[in-house]
């Protein structure tokens, strides 16, 4: 590991004054210290916000609003998101062990990096690692990589599962920077790899995730987290589905999909909800709606397989959901 200064902020405004070039905010470090061990990442200096917005709060349209240095413990355990939005708590739960959502904050989780072996192999040639190198995954071990919003420079996939649900529950995140604070849909944090696959979120330098906020949603309370993987447990996603359904009189009135393990980012499934709303609610009509969100798919040799589950999984999700 190399040398780097370390500096603890005592609130959003000094860490951003004192997050300058070649600086990294440390939140648990679940991810950020294994990487600086590898040196992958070779941080200057180390703000450390994980004393900073903690806890969850009530907004006043009815949401909640988690504070970035939340653990993952924390927001899985608290009961308003066990009862308005399971889905995330169950996300959170299948994502790590308890030693690990302990020390992870939920700012930490949006901003992990992907687990592409290739990644973290110094002698592999990695587009996201070292810009303009090559692909070594594309004609390697790719299994569990992505099939969706992939490009030529990358196929990998994003890791999180919190964040599978976030994007379900149509999250906001709050960002303070040195240029002021703003909002963007969690949605659009995460770029597809393009030509770019190391510019992997839409923040500018030095700016600081403070806060999710997710907006009240009565179908969310109806909801769930799936995932698949190779074995039963802290494996990252082959495939996950979170999902919320709203049925009456037998076709379905909401929904929401988003998809973990199969794409470049937490991947909303836009295409199969809007084929599914006014849809009979069957097995059959979940299976087609998802099916046409992998239309898309560009699947490499050994992960093909990725677009015949994906639709199976999300129409069994949605049967589970059906009340
Ligand atoms: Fe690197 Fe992406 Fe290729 Fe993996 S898939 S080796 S992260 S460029």
């Amino acid at each position: 590991m190399r040398e780097f200064s370390y500096a603890k902020a005592v609130d959003p405004e000094e860490a951003v004054r004192l997050a300058g070039t070649g600086a990294r905010y440390l939140g648990g470090g679940t991810n950020l210290v294994d990487l600086m061990r590898e040196e992958i990442e070779t941080p200057t200096a180390l703000i450390d916000v994980s004393g900073l917005a903690q806890g969850i709060t009530e907004t006043p349209g009815g949401g909640i609003e988690i504070g970035a240095a939340t653990s993952n413990t924390a927001v899985a355990a608290h009961p308003r998101v066990r009862h308005d939005y399971p889905m995330l708590a169950r996300a959170i739960v299948s994502g790590a062990s308890g030693q690990l959502r302990n020390m992870a904050t939920v700012g930490g989780n949006l901003l992990q990096r992907t687990r592409c072996a290739y990644f973290y192999d110094e002698a592999a040639r990695c587009n996201k690692r070292s810009p303009v190198s090559g692909c070594d995954a594309r004609e390697g071990f790719h299994r569990a990589h992505a099939v969706l919003g992939v490009s030529e420079q990358c196929i990998a996939t994003h890791p999180s599962d919190m964040c599978v649900a976030l994007v379900a529950l149509d999250a906001q995140v709050d960002i303070l920077g040195p240029a002021g604070a703003r909002a963007v849909p969690l949605e659009q944090l995460h770029r597809e790899p393009g030509d770019t696959p190391h510019l992997e979120t839409v923040l500018a330098p030095a700016e600081l995730i403070t806060a999710v906020r997710l907006p009240q949603a009565t179908v969310a309370a109806n909801s769930t987290y799936r995932k698949v993987r190779d074995r039963a447990s802290y494996a990252f996603a082959l495939v996950s589905v979170a999902a919320a359904l709203r049925v009456e009189d037998g076709t379905v009135s909401e929904v929401r999909i988003a998809l973990g393990g199969v794409a470049s980012r937490p991947w909303r499934a836009h295409l199969a909800e809007r084929e599914l709303l006014g849809a009979p609610a069957t097995a059959e009509s979940f299976r087609r709606a998802a099916e046409t969100e992998f239309r898309a798919a560009r699947p490499s040799r050994d992960n093909a397989f990725k677009v015949s589950l994906a639709p199976r999984v999300v129409a069994d999700v949605l049967e589970g959901l059906i009340r």
